[in-house]
């Protein structure tokens, strides 16, 4: 970073890209302002070439002229970084929408920028670093109480090297711009450290010791996830599907139940009526550990197509640099992105302006490499300090068309530890969630051992080949024995694959629990059975289904899971005694 301010002048202007003359070098990615009348408009640099330099405006462009002043601050696109984050909702620049629409209504006028971090509230700083203490970047000088959590307060990660604790403040309330501790470099230059810094987004934080390889199974409550495509802590993972399938219910379910320390939301919407959705319903969603708001350990980053391209086109790095932040205090942070579809679009019509050569589908050639580069950004890490952090990504991808075949999702595929394909099909019959068991994949460790696991796909496939056999050969060109498996596969998908998201016990399955129910599922999957025809089969199976979905709803280890556990058993040992057949009497 340069250190001080350099002046250019505009020479053209195309819709949001403005050239600009510059007698002196800058830097890519860098800030700056256009002075056009009585504003200053904010924009980076995003292409150099000789003098000519590139940049991209953030706000409407009316009134640039040729001839106006450029300032180049030589600093890049940072975020805030200090207590106060939580349960805000912000735009991709981290302006604070909920003041914007208190001082503006819903758009932000131009050439203003709101502080993300209030300047005025104080924190109750309570000092752990000592005078003449040595310190580096990412070290605890303290910390506040953040609602629940514990927000350490950290020496900026920018700087290198070691530092000398000078002085360092008494317990006390602090704004976020007031003085907490002193430092000095070894040669005696002193710096003034406060609640908060900056971070230019686009670059990964890396105060850690070590990265680890993720293997923590993330429990998230949600059967067909935990036990079949498991996500770990640390990891990646990628929800594609077509409008309408379930991605943005399946990324709020598993915000809510997922154990994890925060959640961090990147909604890059299409309308401005999704993100009203967010902005609305999101609030409204209940903590099931605390009974209170799940605002109050999520920050809300978003925008909306109408907003400026390269607003949206930062929006999921605002994102991930808050979670790195987070992950700094020893945190698990997970980050859900929906949908990234709109970050490659915004990716898309800068490179376009820019004229760049396309590559598939006019997607910038780098394409691959941006998605990759964000996701890498998730990661498992030991501080210095011994303790671990995580950054866990979600990313939803919405395929115009809704096929997989398309540039952002086979990207983001190469990528990513597990993918959760998203069914039309399962979604239209109200199979939910609707991930496709068969098209779906993990990398990570899960739950259940890969034996019993086996035996479960086994019966998804079996299931699916009778079903597309009996569409052609109708159900009475299917032997009864084919017709129990699929039966059986029908099984597995209607008490263990779905699950009810509004069913406070449905809703959300322990990891004890998935294994004890899969445990038994494994069994009945594994019986044989002996019935006289296929209805009779297909009663059986009904009233076994009902039974399990009724165990389903009863709260785990009560009086009634035991009670409706034995009724289930009974019912299963009564079909395979008899010999000759069953006749359950339901
Ligand atoms: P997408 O984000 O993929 O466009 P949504 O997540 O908005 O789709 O889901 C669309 C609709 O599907 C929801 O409004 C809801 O009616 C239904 N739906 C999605 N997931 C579930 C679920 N797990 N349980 C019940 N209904 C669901
Ligand atoms: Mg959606």
């Amino acid at each position: 970073m340069r250190d001080h301010e350099q002046i250019g002048k505009v020479i053209g202007v195309n819709s949001d890209l403005v050239t600009v003359e510059m007698a002196e070098p800058v830097m890519q990615n860098e800030m700056a302002y256009i002075v056009s009348g009585e504003y200053r408009l904010k924009s980076e640099v995003i292409k150099i070439q000789g003098s000519l330099v590139e940049v991209q405006v953030y706000e409407d462009t009316r009134g640039i002229r040729v001839g106006d002043k450029v300032i180049f601050t030589g600093e890049l696109l940072s975020a805030e970084l200090g207590p106060g984050l939580l349960g805000q909702v912000f735009d991709g620049l981290q302006n604070p929408l909920p003041k914007v629409a208190e001082r503006f209504g819903f758009f932000i006028p131009r050439g203003t920028s709101l502080d993300a971090l209030d300047r005025k509230r104080k924190w109750g700083f309570v000092p752990s670093a000592r005078e003449g203490d040595t310190l580096s970047a990412g070290h605890f000088l303290g910390h506040v109480q953040e609602g629940v959590f514990t927000h350490y307060i950290l020496v900026p990660f920018h700087l290198r090297g070691q530092y000398r604790v000078r002085t360092i403040a008494d317990e006390g309330d602090y704004a976020v711009e007031d003085t907490v501790a002193q430092i000095e470099t070894r040669e005696g230059v002193s710096l003034d450290l406060t609640l908060m810094f900056h971070w230019p987004i686009k670059i990964p934080i890396r105060a850690y010791r070590e990265r680890l390889r993720p293997s923590d199974t993330l429990i998230t409550g949600i059967r067909i996830i935990d036990t079949f495509f498991p996500i770990a802590k640390g990891g990646t993972y990628c929800i594609p599907g077509p409008f309408g399938a379930g991605k943005t219910v399946l990324q709020h379910i598993t915000a809510r139940h997922a154990e994890i320390d925060l959640v961090i939301i990147a909604a890059c919407g299409e309308r401005a009526g999704e993100i009203v959705e967010v902005l609305r319903e999101f609030p409204k969603i209940e903590d099931p550990r605390t009974g209170r708001s799940l605002m109050e350990r999520t920050v809300i980053i978003c925008n909306t197509s109408s907003m400026p391209v390269a607003a949206r086109e930062s929006s999921v790095y605002t994102a991930i640099t808050i979670a790195e932040y987070y992950r700094q205090m020893g945190l698990d942070v997970l980050l859900l992105a929906d949908s990234t579809s709109r970050w490659a679009q915004a990716m898309r019509e800068i490179s376009g302006r820019l004229e760049e050569i396309p590559g598939e589908e006019a997607y910038p050639a780098y394409l691959e490499s941006r998605i990759a580069s964000f996701y890498e950004r998730a990661g498992a890490v030991v501080l210095s300090n011994g303790k671990t952090g995580s950054v866990t990504i979600g990313g939803t991808v919405s395929p115009a068309g809704g096929t997989f075949e398309e540039p952002v999702t086979q990207g983001t595929l190469k990528v990513v530890g597990a993918f959760h394909g998203l069914s039309r099909r399962r979604a239209n019959a109200r199979r939910f969630p609707s991930i496709d068991p068969h098209e779906s994949w993990s990398n990570y460790p899960g739950i259940i051992s890969p034996e019993r696991l086996r035996t479960a796909r086994e019966f998804l496939s079996k299931g699916r080949e009778v079903e597309q056999m009996m569409k052609v050969v109708g159900e009475e060109g299917t032997s009864l024995d084919d017709y129990i498996d699929y039966l059986k596969a029908e099984l597995l998908d209607h008490v263990y694959l779905q699950q009810n998201a509004f069913d406070r016990i449905d809703g959300v399955t322990s990891k004890e629990r998935q294994d004890h129910v899969f445990g038994f599922l494994i069994h009945i999957l594994s019986s044989s059975f002996t019935f006289p025809d296929k209805d009779v089969a297909l009663r059986f199976f009904q009233s076994l289904r009902q039974l399990f979905i009724d165990w389903n709803y009863c709260e785990w280890d009560s009086r009634g899971f035991r009670e409706t556990e034995a009724q289930l058993r009974d019912f299963l040992e009564g079909a395979k005694g008899d010999e000759k057949g069953l006749h359950p009497n339901t």
